[in-house]
């Protein structure tokens, strides 16, 4: 297992002038569980392919241990790839996929080869299909072989790119817990790309969001969660989304009016939480942030609460997520057993600790 240094990478495509990946410096520690996402196109696969040897980049470093790889060829890194399609051989068996990466890449005899072939299988639980091809198999089991293969070559390092897409649901749920079991028990460096927030979210030890070929942030999931540097990491990672919504800004003495929706709702914040903050008062740059779980209701026209009606109730079983009209909409997350219809009128407020303010221009986190 090894630790992973990426310092300043950066590739460009001539065809269509892509800078797919922009400046990127990452550092993955020994053993940890790295998940990369952002949206289609931000650079997640380039990322992958040139810590796999697989696309040169145009600047930058890669090292692996303590091996600068940045020119060293694909079949000469100890790295091991597992893809959304598989990518398994047609015409070899289940046995035959799993030893050939060992036979191409290792001077294993072939004693020890099948030893390790048949421990592999036995992890993955495909221990009776080591005789099966491919096309005999469901994309379920395809994809325990591929990480089977992956995971016989002992490799320092795995990669995976989005490599449960093509399993339906449930099956992606379970794959999900298998891959994070194999991790704690291997104990391996992974570096693991997903597009699904949450699924990024539940399984890497470090989260890193790309957008546009560029880091926007990373760190434990429930900083990203919690302090969300700028507002595409905001909206991007949660489900339902952030609320936003643009707000003039005005000082009344000791508090700090919040007004939106085109005096749609205002809302003032104690002082406690107006020190120390960058927001220049008097202005019109900035969008609230408020996440669905932090819209709280309360008593009806209860002291400096916000008035507004039920557009949708949309249940989810142990919560219900309400739509609200306040001139502009808000999805609060309340209990289920809060009983609500739509055209109902509702008050409700803001957990003030959890209010964000992001740059207009910039979209920068000032508050
Ligand atoms: P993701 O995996 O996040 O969806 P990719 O890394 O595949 O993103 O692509 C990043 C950007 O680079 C996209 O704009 C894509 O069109 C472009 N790109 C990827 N591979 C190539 C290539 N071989 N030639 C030209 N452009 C490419
Ligand atoms: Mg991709």
């Amino acid at each position: 297992m090894a630790r992973v240094s990426v310092n300043s990478l950066r590739k460009e495509f001539d065809t269509g002038n892509v800078v797919a990946v922009d400046d990127l410096s990452l550092e993955i520690e020994d053993g940890e569980f790295v998940t990369v996402v952002g949206p289609s196109g931000c650079g997640k696969t380039t990322t992958l392919r040139m810590l796999a040897g697989l696309e040169r980049p145009t600047a930058g470093t890669i090292k692996i241990g303590d091996e600068n790889v940045t020119d060293v060829h694909a079949k000469n890194r100890d790295v091991a790839m597992v893809f959304q399609n598989y990518a398994l051989y047609p015409h070899k068996t289940v046995f035959e996929n799993m030893e050939f990466g060992l036979r191409m890449s290792t001077d294993l005899n072939e004693t020890e080869r099948e030893r390790r072939v048949v421990e592999s299988a036995e992890m993955m639980d495909i221990e009776d299909l080591l005789e099966d091809k491919p096309d005999e198999l469901s994309g379920g089991q395809k994809q325990r072989v591929a990480l089977g293969r992956a995971i016989v070559r002992e490799p320092d390092l795995f990669l995976f790119d989005e490599p449960l897409s093509n399993l339906d649901a449930k099956l992606r749920t379970s794959m999900r817990a298998e891959i994070q079991r194999l991790q704690n028990e291997l104990e391996i460096t992974a570096v693991y790309v997903t597009h699904d927030q949450h699924e990024a979210m539940t399984m890497g030890d470090r989260i890193v969001i790309l957008d546009g070929g560029e880091l926007q942030q990373q760190g434990r999931p429930t900083e990203v969660y919690e302090n969300p540097v700028n507002e595409f990491v905001a909206g991007f990672i949660g489900s339902p989304s952030m609320n936003f919504v643009d707000v003039d800004v005005e000082s009344t003495g000791s508090r700090l009016r919040l007004t939106g929706a085109n005096g749609g709702f205002s809302f003032d914040l104690s002082p406690a939480y107006v020190n120390n903050s960058e927001v220049a008062l008097d202005s019109s740059r900035y969008t609230l942030g408020i996440r669905p779980e932090n819209v709280t209701l309360v008593d009806p026209g209860a002291a400096d609460s916000i008035t507004a009606t039920i557009d949708v109730v949309e249940p989810v079983g142990s919560d219900n997520f309400l739509h609200l009209d306040v001139n502009s909409e808000f999805i609060a997350r309340v209990d289920s057993d809060v009983y609500l219809e739509p055209g109902d009128r509702v008050s409700f407020t803001f957990d003030e600790s959890n209010i964000h303010l992001f740059d207009h221009e910039t979209g920068h986190n000032v508050f």
